[in-house]
């Protein structure tokens, strides 16, 4: 791996990485290696945006979609978000890249409905650097206006590692978003230390349920009670509630007998690029 690392600094011609030494951590040069090739990778035209469907549980319709990024880069043996969205955020140059994600998606979602499909809810995942320092507020409108996508038909999805700050700045954000028409979205409930006294103090709309949970109520009693009171919790905040991570019919009938309203998952589909899902949608819709 630091071989590979010293071949391709060499081979994009930056002396920068010079100083590579045997004993520096391999995790420390993939990290700098990774925020080098990062800082090219929107010019470079190395970012691709996939799509998972959100399903309507009760009607089985399809609602809207999540946009999940993917970063083809062949040197960095094509890195997955769990690998380099930590390194984006630190770095700062998730910021740059949060608002590509966020304007592309947003064309995205109107060319399909000029195409015929019918408009569709998007959800975009938003870093708390975003939130905190790259004029979050300002990208939205744009994003928006440049687009014609509705504030109604956009999600934003955080997770609670933001709040914890809970700052007056984040505060303002929030209802800034809120008063643009633009719906947010707690993702990954339940997997932090606080997540219920942010239901009290930020009006979100929508409640995602984390994977972990959902990954197991086909085989663990305690799962499924766990479940149900979120879902019950999130209903009586008036919540929208969506369980992420729906493998299995099993599962998927769990989370209907106990009212949650939308579900994602590799049971309907794995996050799908934009012509593949135009594909899925328009055969689902003739299911
Ligand atoms: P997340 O927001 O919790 O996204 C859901 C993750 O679960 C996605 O992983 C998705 O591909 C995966 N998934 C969906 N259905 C299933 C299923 O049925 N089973 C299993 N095992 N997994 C499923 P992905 O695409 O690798 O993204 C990982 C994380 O990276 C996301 O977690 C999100 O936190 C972050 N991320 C992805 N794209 C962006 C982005 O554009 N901006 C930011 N800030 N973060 C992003
Ligand atoms: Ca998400
Ligand atoms: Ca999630
Ligand atoms: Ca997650």
């Amino acid at each position: 791996r630091a071989e590979a690392a010293m071949f391709n600094a060499k081979e994009n011609g930056g002396d920068r990485f010079s100083f590579y030494e045997e004993g520096m951590s391999s995790e420390t040069e993939l990290r700098l290696e990774m925020e080098n090739h990062l800082r090219h990778a929107i010019a470079r035209d190395e970012f691709r945006l996939h799509y998972q469907p959100v399903i309507h549980l009760e009607s089985n319709t399809l609602r809207g979609v999540e946009v999940l990024l993917r970063w083809e880069n062949a040197a960095l043996n094509n890195p997955g978000p769990d690998q380099f969205i930590a390194v984006a955020e630190n770095s700062g140059l998730i910021v740059d890249i949060g608002r590509w994600v966020l304007e592309q998606a947003c064309k995205q979602v109107v060319a399909w409905s000029n195409a015929g499909l019918k408009p569709l809810s998007l959800a975009v995942n938003i870093s708390a650097k975003q939130f905190i320092s790259g004029d979050l507020l300002e990208n939205v409108r744009y994003a928006l206006s440049q687009s014609g996508l509705a504030a109604s038909q956009l999600e934003l999805e955080i997770t609670e590692g933001l709040l914890i700050n809970d700052t007056s700045e984040i505060r303002d954000t929030f209802s800034q978003l809120k008063k643009l028409g633009v719906n947010l979205s707690l993702d990954d409930f339940g997997t932090g230390y606080a997540s219920l006294s942010y239901l009290k103090r930020y009006p979100f709309d929508t409640l995602k349920i984390d994977r972990s949970f959902v990954h197991d109520i086909d085989s663990c009693e305690e799962s499924v009670t766990l479940t149900n009171a979120i879902i019950a919790m999130g209903h009586s905040f008036n919540m929208t509630v969506i369980a992420e991570g729906v493998e299995n019919l099993k599962q998927r009938r769990i989370l209907r007998e106990r009212h949650c309203d939308m579900v994602q998952g590799f049971l309907y589909s794995p996050p799908l690029q934009a012509d593949q899902f135009v594909a899925w949608a328009k055969r689902y819709a003739e299911m």
